[in-house]
């Protein structure tokens, strides 16, 4: 048992992780700000003895020392996140995503936190042309007048700070870049793709799609993606490493849409936007986004599996409910 600080635990990734640490016998402290988090994300949990909820941002400098007190371990979840969210805001995404991030790490140092788990993204891979991508290859993030970037490029600097206290420090250092996680209590206000298709086709559609929707993207359900965070954080050779972790099956943003449509309402329409409509002039797409997941198969024996058919059943009946006690 250990007693583990969540940043964004009361987000949507970091809910599904405080309650598989709770259910594992850990204590978890959670710090959030309740900006993109929600308060009722932590419902299932919140009268759990060993679950110590703080309200308070990353960049308050005495809330995230205060939040790290007698912490054996650090899961930094909490940042600026949504495509939509950081091209509209670059300067708050900076801050929250880079400043902390240092701070936070200092105070593992000095506090002998033993592990550290940074979540990172797929957007420092940029627009990597290949087709699938390694831990190890390069950066091809776009030009610094074009604010999408932004967002790749701080988290880029958090996986340069985190590993370089690791060699520096021998702090407990493992990376973990997300490839687009999906799921329940997911909400489409900052951009993302399944919950908004999931919402417009129960609501009658439109679903709209960007562009002609043949960008590919690879969806992984969050359960298994907090699985496998905490298996890496449980095995000494992750340590000092960057991992991929996300399922490894495409499909296109086209297809998506007609299989929500198919398991919703039939009758819904797929409406084309063009990218300056949804976003601005200068936005730039990714346009196939495909993890390589060996590395992480083969030092935790596990990769995310569930296929999208099940994940969209899970979104649909989760957004149903939602849905039905909101009428
Ligand atoms: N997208 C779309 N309609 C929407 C939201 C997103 O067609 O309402 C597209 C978006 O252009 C991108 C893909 O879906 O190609 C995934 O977008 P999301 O913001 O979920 O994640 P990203 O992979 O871009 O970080």
């Amino acid at each position: 048992m250990a007693k583990c600080l969540v940043t964004g635990g009361a987000g949507f990734i970091g809910s599904h992780l405080t309650e598989l640490l709770l259910s594992q016998g850990h204590v978890v402290v959670v710090l959030d700000n309740l900006s993109t988090g929600r308060a009722h994300n932590l419902d299932a949990v919140k009268h759990n003895s060993r679950l110590e909820i703080r309200n308070g941002s990353i960049t308050d400098p005495v809330a995230l020392s205060e939040a790290v007190h007698g912490v054996d371990m650090i899961f930094h979840l909490a940042a600026a996140v949504g495509v939509k969210l950081v091209a509209d805001d670059p300067v708050r995404t900076i801050e929250t995503n880079i400043y902390p991030t240092d701070h936070l790490l200092r105070l593992a140092v000095q506090g002998s936190v033993k592990k550290f788990f940074l979540a990172s993204t797929s957007e420092v891979y940029g627009k990597h042309p290949g087709e699938s991508w390694v831990e190890d290859d390069d950066l091809h993030l776009g030009p610094t007048s074009r604010p999408r970037w932004a967002y790749g490029c701080s988290k880029a600097i958090d996986e340069f700070l985190a590993l370089a206290y690791h060699k520096k420090f021998g702090l407990g250092v493992t990376v973990g870049r997300f490839f687009n996680v999906v799921g329940p209590r997911q909400v489409g206000n900052y951009g993302m793709v399944v919950p908004r298709f999931v919402e417009a086709a129960l609501r009658g559609g439109p679903v709209i799609v960007y562009d002609d929707g043949s960008q590919v993207r690879c969806f992984a359900h969050v359960r298994e993606i907090t699985q496998c965070i905490a298996k890496l954080m449980a095995t000494d050779s992750a340590e000092g490493r960057v991992f991929n972790i996300g399922s490894d099956q495409p499909v296109s943003i086209l297809e998506l849409a007609r299989s929500v449509i198919a398991k919703t309402n039939p009758n819904v329409e797929v409406q084309f936007v063009p990218y300056a409509q949804a976003y601005s002039e200068d936005f730039e797409d990714v346009q196939r986004r495909v993890p390589n997941v060996n590395r992480l198969y083969e030092t935790i024996g596990q990769k995310p599996v569930t296929t999208l058919n099940e994940i969209l059943d899970d979104i649909i009946a989760w957004k149903r409910e939602v849905l039905q006690s909101q009428s």
